[in-house]
């Protein structure tokens, strides 16, 4: 697909980018490497004050990166403007702990007069991140902040309808004071993937995005032998115990389906809610969903977003009325879609029998699936009858049952009672289809790290 800023909200096409050519890789590889053997020799006390710097240009210039997001992907401005806010606190989080988390570790050994053993974190050099378009700035802050942090140095190949939020970010590592080359933005082709993971220099891959691509990436890297990490899809469950407070429940249930249009892949996708609570559920989330107004993005007054392309949005109706087919009651809810606009209209899908496949897919937008559950042992059955473990929530009035609850839930990250967050200081990641490895904090750091043993005899 050609790189392209195409407005989902009016359907123009305001600026394309031509792809890369492969002396252009080629070339930008090299100069990844050349950074990588100066930057690989430079202090923590500068590498942070670059990632200080890079969160204070953010903030800085919050308003008109954050116009961008909308313009590009169509989230809401309010939510472009929260994540370039998370963004900057990442940033924030690597200037303060990377130092102290990439210390040498002084190995335990059984027998002190043979010596000392020491593991210490050396970076690998370069590597690819390949991202997507539903968070473009905090998908590549996720990435770049701890592995730079690290000493490692980072081609980015972003979603080819993002190319402006792309180049933003790289221009805000420049002018951070990151040396030339060790952030290098790239309008690469999928079929340029290998000729990038193929070559000796590069040492490893992340990507964030759908199973077909972090399949068809795993592979290339597997192929040439290099580490990789997955951030692929989710199907989230939100589980409602009959104690929880229903009001609050049916309040964050709206959000954590709806919030950036409903394209997140730790959405709160599956609404799994025991027998006794369930109808009071159902009329007060349909309620909550129908408030919801569909509009221009950078409106104050919009609160759901168009999903960033046509085609998504086209895709999305096929795969509700597949599921439709298949036994499912589809209700729309809330006001007719605008008459221009990347739009679907909240559906909430029921009556999702066993036997129907939509049970196990991911829908990306305003589609909530509602299942009702015997009792807790059932929901806990459903919330884990998932090809994805990525989040989860369980909503109830006693917390610490919530926890309980939490740890029979089997994906990577679980909440009680608020939907699968994201923050600059906790882990992020999943299980099963969901991918593998982890971003943020230590983990993130050390993905990309060789942890080489000093033994000294
Ligand atoms: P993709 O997974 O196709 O895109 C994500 C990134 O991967 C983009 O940079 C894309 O580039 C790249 N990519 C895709 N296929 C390949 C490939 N074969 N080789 C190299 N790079 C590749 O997401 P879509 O935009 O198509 O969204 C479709 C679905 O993906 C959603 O419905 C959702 O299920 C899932 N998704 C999950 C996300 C998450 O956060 N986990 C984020 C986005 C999507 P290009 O744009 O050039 O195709």
């Amino acid at each position: 697909m050609p790189f392209a800023t195409t407005n989902p909200f009016t359907g123009e096409t305001l600026k394309t980018f031509p792809t890369a050519t492969d002396a252009q890789i080629v070339e930008a590889i090299g100069a990844a490497h050349a950074a990588f053997l100066s930057w690989r020799e430079t202090g923590f006390a500068e590498r942070a004050q670059i990632m200080t710097n890079a969160a204070t240009i953010l903030r800085r210039d919050s308003a008109s990166m954050a116009a961008l997001l909308t313009l590009e992907m169509g989230k809401l401005l309010s939510e472009a403007k929260a994540e370039v806010e998370l963004s900057a606190a990442i940033f924030d989080y690597y200037a303060h702990h990377a130092e102290a988390l990439l210390q040498p570790e002084r190995l335990p050994v059984a027998d002190p007069a043979e010596g000392e053993a020491m593991l210490v974190c050396e970076p690998l050099g370069v590597l690819l991140c390949v991202e997507p378009w539903n968070f473009p700035y905090y998908q590549i802050a996720r990435i770049i902040a701890p592995q730079l942090s690290a000493g490692n140095t980072m081609l980015l190949k972003h979603a080819s309808n993002v190319p402006q939020s792309a180049a933003a970010f790289e221009a805000v590592m420049l002018e951070a004071g990151l040396p030339k080359g060790a952030f290098i933005n790239l309008y690469a082709g999928h079929s340029q993937i290998e000729l990038i993971l193929n070559d000796p220099r590069v040492q490893g891959v992340a990507l964030t995005g759908s199973e077909a691509a972090g399949a068809s990436v795993a592979a290339a890297a597997g192929k040439a032998l290099k580490k990789s990490t997955m951030e692929l899809g989710g199907a989230d469950a939100f589980v409602v115990l009959a104690d929880a407070d229903l009001e609050k429940t049916t309040k964050w249930a709206v959000f954590g389906r709806h919030w950036n249009g409903g394209q997140v892949c730790v959405s709160s996708k599956r609404m799994i809610i025991v027998d006794p609570v369930y109808d009071a559920f159902l009329e007060g989330y349909t309620k909550g969903v129908a408030a919801l107004r569909m509009g221009d993005p950078f409106d104050p007054e919009t609160t759901l977003a168009p999903l960033s392309s046509q085609s998504a949005a086209d895709d999305l109706k096929a795969m509700i009325r597949k599921a439709v087919e298949h036994g499912a009651t589809a209700t729309e809810v809330g006001p007719e879609a605008p008459n221009h606009g990347a739009f679907v209209r909240p559906t909430i899908l029921t009556d999702i029998g066993e036997d129907n496949p939509a049970r196990y897919w991911e829908f990306f937008g305003p589609v909530s699936m509602l299942f009702r559950a015997k009792d807790e042992d059932d929901a806990v059955r459903i919330a884990n009858d998932s090809p994805f473990g990525l989040g989860g929530s369980v909503f109830t009035g006693d917390p610490a049952h919530g926890a309980e609850v939490a740890k029979k839930i089997s994906t990577g990250m679980v909440f009680v009672n608020h939907p699968t967050m994201v923050k600059a200081d906790l882990p992020f990641g999943g299980v099963r289809r969901s991918g593998y490895g982890r971003e943020l904090l230590g983990l993130g750091l050390k993905e990309f790290v060789n942890h080489k043993l000093i033994d000294v005899v």
